[in-house]
């Protein structure tokens, strides 16, 4: 497998068996307890997987077994878990919205995206703002928004930034729990995803095989069930697909990524049928950076009948 360079200056042998642990510690021990149990599709994510996945959510979590919680306590003592940003222990409690994998320290730097933002991407504005919902960011600039609206949960720092590249880089699911409990953490983001479908950007199928799931997929799901599940509307669809590879993105400048965007997705088979005018549409992707990928997949879904269509990113940076 390929890592990227940041990827690769952490893995050590300790971090090996750390991501090991902590990829197998959720099954051997948390299974049914409060883990996600997610079934990793090697082929091409389907459609039909996500609504149940959202119904699934509205069941009552069951309760832990005390077998199991005697073994977790053991583990923990004996194999502690480790801060995903910064290798310190995670001294946690054993509430339903406590991080399991980022240390108090470094939860406390987490910065969510509040209010006054950006009305494209949810970046938030600092210092005194007039006005603000008539403004862009400079992460923006040049950007022809065709979605009415954009929202971020975090920004993509310390953490935030961690989680999701472990998610990414490392072909580990645990950090899902977090994201998911930080999208709980993120009101606006949430308010736009009740009773929206949830579109989440499509990797090109070779990439997907290669890391075994597509990252967003999931990050939709935790966005879905964060939002209060099949009760709140809000539903994954992979309406979308990538047409072509346009892999290596970051060196290129602004303009030539928007270019090399244009014509990279497309209508998933017969997603035409499912696009509906009157529908909620809310693109997701793991993090903004410049628009041009949510632009592109929204200009898809315009084409295609829908006409109110927003973007949620889990983080923005
Ligand atoms: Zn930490
Ligand atoms: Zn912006």
């Amino acid at each position: 497998m390929l890592l990227e360079p940041e990827a690769v200056a952490k893995t050590g042998n300790n971090r090996r068996a750390f991501l090991i642990w902590q990829t197998w510690r959720p099954a051997l021990l948390n299974r049914g307890v409060d883990e996600p149990v997610i079934e990793i599709n090697t082929s091409a994510t389907p459609a039909s997987a996500a609504p149940a996945a959202a119904a699934e959510s509205s069941k009552p979590p069951r309760p832990p077994h005390l077998l199991w919680r005697v073994a977790r306590a053991v583990t923990d003592i004996m194999l502690p878990p480790q801060c995903v940003n910064c290798d310190g222990l995670v001294e946690r409690g054993d509430a339903a919205d406590a991080l399991r994998y980022v240390c108090a320290s470094c939860e406390a730097r987490i910065e969510f995206a509040r209010e006054p933002c950006c009305p494209t991407c949810g970046f938030p504005f600092y210092g005194e703002m007039e006005e603000a919902e008539t403004r862009v960011c400079e992460h923006c600039e040049g950007l022809s928004p065709v979605f009415s609206e954009g929202r971020t949960a975090v920004l993509f720092k310390g953490a935030a930034r961690a989680l999701v590249h472990e998610l990414k880089y490392h072909n580990v699911l645990y950090p899902l729990r977090d994201i998911e409990t930080l999208l709980k953490r993120a009101p606006r983001v949430l308010e736009i995803a009740r009773g929206a479908t949830l579109v989440p950007v499509p990797l090109h199928p070779r990439k997907e095989r290669h890391r075994g799931y597509n990252q967003t997929f999931f990050i939709a799901e935790c966005l879905a069930k964060a939002a209060g599940g099949a009760k709140s509307g809000a539903r994954v669809e992979m309406l979308l697909r990538r047409v072509a590879d346009t892999v290596s993105q970051t060196t290129l400048d602004r303009a030539t990524r928007r270019a090399n965007l244009r014509r990279a997705f497309a209508l998933a088979r017969g997603a035409d049928a499912k696009v509906n005018p009157d529908q909620k549409y809310v693109i997701v992707d793991d993090v903004f950076t410049t628009g041009s990928t949510l632009n592109s997949c929204a200009r898809v879904l315009r084409r295609a009948g829908a006409k109110d269509i927003k973007i949620a990113t889990f983080a923005h940076g």
